[in-house]
């Protein structure tokens, strides 16, 4: 089986990795590394603060780091809250402080278009192996909706359903996700490499 640290602390993002690559990775995230200090998302691209957790990690980790940097555009906000979508409502901010600030900064404004990016970054031994992106187009709707997820799930309605990320479940989200559209070419890097 190969290993594989996903660079996050974040439980949600590395089960939906962890479900994505299936049973012939062993995934693990940086919970298992108490000892290693946050590295700092200086970057003001997703590829750029992708690329510093990756590279920074696997400077101190062997083995195989994936890094994922991702957020939400908002059209209507010239893109943001971008990079800074964990922190949009502030460096303690929690998924309820980021939407209801979202919820406030388009209040009244009737266009509500936006898309979930996701950068990931491959990296071993402090060197970027590769890159891949991902990108899913949706909507903001005018209150939270659904229990699933994490984040702005709550919020955001892809393009062709009328229920929110949130409401759909880990399972439909999983299918076609900026992280699983990302995630897929990953695989592709990963099965030339491995042969599986
Ligand atoms: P990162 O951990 O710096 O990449 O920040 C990602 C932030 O973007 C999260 O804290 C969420 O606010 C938002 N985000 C990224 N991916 C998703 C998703 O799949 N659903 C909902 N929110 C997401």
């Amino acid at each position: 089986m190969e290993k594989l640290l996903v660079a996050t602390g974040n439980s949600h993002k590395t089960g939906e990795i962890r479900a994505m690559l299936g049973a012939g990775y062993d995934v693990s995230d940086l919970k298992a590394y108490p000892e290693l200090a946050a590295v700092e998302e200086t970057g003001t691209t997703f590829l750029a603060n992708a690329t510093l957790k990756a590279v920074e990690i696997s400077r101190q980790v062997a083995g195989l780091v994936l890094a994922d940097d991702s957020g939400l555009e908002v059209d209507a906000l010239d893109g943001a809250p971008g990079v800074y979508s964990s922190r949009y409502a502030g460096e303690d901010g929690n998924d309820a402080a980021n939407n209801a600030k979202l919820l406030r900064a388009l209040d009244g404004e009737e266009r509500r278009t936006a898309r979930f990016r996701c950068v990931m970054v491959l990296a071993e031994h402090g060197k970027v192996l590769a890159h891949f992106d991902g990108a899913v187009e949706g909507r903001i709707i005018g209150e939270r909706q659904g229990k699933a997820g994490f984040g702005y799930d709550p919020l955001f309605t892809p393009d062709g359903y009328d229920q929110t990320f949130a409401e759909l479940g880990e399972a439909v989200k999983n299918g076609f996700s900026h992280r699983a559209r990302a995630m897929e070419k990953v695989l592709g890097w990963l099965s030339e490499r491995f042969g599986h």
